[in-house]
């Protein structure tokens, strides 16, 4: 299985000089599976430069979204595949979301948003309605639980070939008020998982403005981490004020973090072109892609 980083943005797009090292574009992580199925979290900005790879291959695309919110879905009227003819793409828009966020990602190319019109793409786009339905007639396996966020939404466990991940984007591990899923239903999901991407939007400071928001602090990820045995971390979806220099101390702290609890966990935080290549019962093969001169 090999994981890629194209966006580990939240909330908006944030380029600029200070924010050149992680990147400044919103959500969207690659992982190839080992039977060439591609699934795609999110389609934020980052998958633009995706679909330029992808164009050079016909594989099997499956769009796995969180939820609908801008920054999980306004990079998809740019992800070339949509405009190959008869390239064949699947779009789950997920269950626990509400319709109207369902329904985003295609109503945002209505030709008067976007240029273009959902219906003129030459590719065949289908979207899936029974989303777990489907995803377990697949030849991996899913696990889905519904996030703390505003207007809910979806977080997936993928395992295969002894292989599994974790993806939980937008989302509060300790949220005002009764919790769609609780911390403990958290860590039975994350258990002992080669690779952890969580939401870790927030620092200390940010609260208790920010409380309710749905996005979670860093320590409450590390956390999570440690008590649900994963064996690597990755800090996602970080604030678009999170500066450069800021997540190179946040990285510091974590690893000490880690180091203090006797805990082997590799800690990483999301930047463009950041690689995974999982084998079972191996260390991962952790590399730096550039996306910009591929
Ligand atoms: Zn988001
Ligand atoms: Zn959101």
């Amino acid at each position: 299985m090999l994981v890629t980083f194209y966006g580990v943005r939240g909330s908006i797009a944030a380029p600029g000089p200070s924010t050149v090292k992680y990147g400044g574009n919103t959500s969207c992580v690659h992982v190839r599976l080992n039977t060439g199925i591609n699934l795609i979290f999110d389609a934020g900005t980052g998958i633009r430069k995706l679909g330029m790879k992808m164009r050079h291959n016909d594989e099997p695309l499956l769009l796995l979204l969180s939820h609908g919110h801008w920054d999980h879905i306004q990079g998809y009227p740019f992800f070339d595949p949509i405009y190959q003819p008869g390239r064949e793409i699947r779009v789950c828009q997920g269950v626990d979301s509400n319709e109207l966020a369902l329904k985003a990602i295609l109503d945002q190319m209505d030709g008067s948003n976007f240029p273009v019109a959902a219906e003129d793409l030459p590719s065949k786009i289908t979207t899936v309605q029974e989303v777990d339905e489907y995803l377990n007639q697949q030849s991996f396996r899913t696990i889905r639980k519904t996030l703390n966020h505003p207007g809910g939404g979806n977080a997936y466990r993928i395992e295969e070939d002894g292989v599994s991940i974790a993806y939980i984007t937008d989302n509060e591990l300790d949220p005002p008020g009764e919790p769609q899923t609780t911390y403990g239903e958290w860590v039975d999901l994350c258990q002992g998982v080669d690779l952890l991407i969580h939401d870790a939007q927030y620092i200390e400071n940010d609260m208790p403005a920010k409380h309710g928001w749905g996005h979670s602090l860093i320590s409450q990820v590390r956390q999570l981490a440690v008590d649900s045995q994963v064996k690597n971390l990755v800090m996602y979806h970080h604030d678009p004020e999170r500066s450069d220099a800021e997540l190179d101390e946040i990285a510091i702290e974590s690893a000490k973090y880690f180091k203090s609890n006797n805990s082997m966990i590799g800690s990483y935080i999301a930047a463009e072109g950041l690689s995974f290549e999982l084998t079972a019962r191996k260390d991962p093969k952790v590399s730096t892609i550039d996306l910009h001169n591929n």
